[in-house]
């Protein structure tokens, strides 16, 4: 007997067919967006990641040196690799780039419910525009795939790092105070970070009113605090992405949150996530924002964009909300009636494969009854008995398993009769 690594998980088929089922519905909703899809190489050099996150990533990646000696490690997430890519080969094409993509990635979380060593995420990035509307498009379009999908209960929140670094820098926060804020704020243990501040010497009721801020959902509190006016541009355009979000794309449902972090060191101006509030703890379903990391990689800086959603978690989302997966069901079920018949069988069944029906075929030669039953299992919507006394007569018996009728068809009218 063999385990399974902890954090992984094998998936049944009817378990695919649910998962299939939403990638398809995320994939057509990024192409109506003018999003094209590519791939990546599911491991890379280790450098990659370390050049994007630092040091601390080695503790959540799987690394490994290879026969040649080349440390490598499996993707830990997909934007350092299409970046990658990008600045290799894609930085001529004409912009703004819009690329999507599915794919697994490894990671050396404490498994639970919705958190895993292998889990899929679908993301996206947009290089080439910092406009409003190409952010706004971006937020609509993590929604949007999310809402398509079909969760019913979806949480956007939106942040901006540029303000929020603002905000500390009128605290005189120094580099390393804010790295250690950071992770508390993005637990949003206010406790902690009151202490902490405390701690570091800011006065009670300044340090009151920065977790007041924290946790302010109202941009006009936050710019009436900024007395910086170099992020006055910086507020304008997150101001002006809100008006295209609620007003030309839509979404009203959104709540401005400055405790958003994410990486940053490399998220630089808006932030966002989305949360399903029915999972819990692991509740974020999707997380995105504006990113430097082109030239870190190499490249011609260009301003870029992107999010990643975690598949896995919207499968648990939608079966927590009790969501309707469609049944997939198999048109056909053929089955011959002794051995002489095998041979025409298969030929009827590849004709309707080809016509493009979904067709099984016993294989086992078993009696009617077993295979009608075996039918049943596979959900199948009609059956094809074939005996001697059809094949006389050029035809074969249709068996409706839904009422149970059956009819004489002539082999020649078979497809259209099942239409
Ligand atoms: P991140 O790249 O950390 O921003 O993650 C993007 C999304 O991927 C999150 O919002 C989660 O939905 C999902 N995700 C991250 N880590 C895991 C994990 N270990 N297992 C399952 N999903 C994950």
């Amino acid at each position: 007997m063999f385990n399974l690594p902890r954090g992984t998980r094998d998936f049944s088929s009817k378990e695919m067919q649910k998962r299939r089922y939403i990638e398809e519905i995320m994939r057509s909703t990024f192409n109506s967006y003018g999003y094209n899809e590519i791939q990546t190489p599911t491991f890379e050099t280790l450098e990659l990641f370390k050049a994007k996150s630092g040091q601390e990533i080695m503790e959540e990646l799987y690394f490994f040196k290879d026969k040649g000696n080349r440390d490598l490690a499996l993707r830990p997430e997909l934007t350092a690799p299409v970046i990658r890519f990008y600045v290799d080969k894609l930085q001529m094409e004409p912009k703004p780039i819009k690329l999507f993509y599915f794919g697994n990635c490894y990671r050396y979380d404490r498994p639970q419910k919705g958190r895993y060593r292998e889990f899929r995420q679908a993301g996206c990035e947009i290089i080439g525009t910092n406009s409003p509307q190409a952010y706004a498009e971006l937020i609509t379009l993590a929604y949007k795939i999310l809402e398509n999908s079909g969760v019913a209960d979806l949480k956007l929140n939106i942040g901006n790092l540029t303000i929020l670094s603002s905000i500390f820098n009128q605290y005189k926060l120094t580099r390393d105070q804010q790295k250690y804020l950071i992770p508390l704020i993005d637990k949003s243990l206010f406790d902690d970070i009151l202490i902490a501040l405390k701690d570091f010497g800011i006065k009670s009721a300044d340090a009151e009113n920065l977790i007041d801020l924290l946790q302010s959902t109202d941009l006009k509190t936050i710019k009436n605090f900024l007395k910086d006016d170099s992020v006055k541009n910086e507020i304008e355009q997150l101001e002006q992405t809100l008006r295209l979000l609620e007003k030309a794309f839509g979404i009203k449902n959104y709540q401005i949150q400055m405790n958003i972090v994410r990486g940053l060191d490399y998220y630089k101006g808006i932030v966002f996530e989305i949360e399903a509030p029915i999972l819990g703890a692991e509740k974020q379903l999707c997380g995105g924002g504006a990113y430097e990391l082109i030239s870190l990689f190499g490249g011609r800086e260009a301003p870029s964009a992107g999010f990643a959603i975690g598949f896995d978690r919207t499968i648990v989302a939608l079966e927590s909300e009790n969501y309707e997966f469609p049944i997939t069901k198999l048109d056909i079920y053929v089955i011959p009636l002794g051995e002489d018949i095998i041979e025409i069988a298969i030929q009827i069944v590849q004709t309707l494969r080809n016509k493009g029906f979904t067709v099984d075929l016993d294989l086992l030669n078993r009696g009617l009854g077993k295979s009608l039953k075996y039918a049943s299992s596979l959900n199948a919507k009609n059956v094809i008995i074939i005996g001697s006394n059809e094949i006389e007569q050029d035809s074969v018996t249709i068996r409706d398993m839904e009422t149970g009728k059956q009819k004489l068809i002539k082999i020649k009218d078979i497809a259209e009769f099942i239409c």
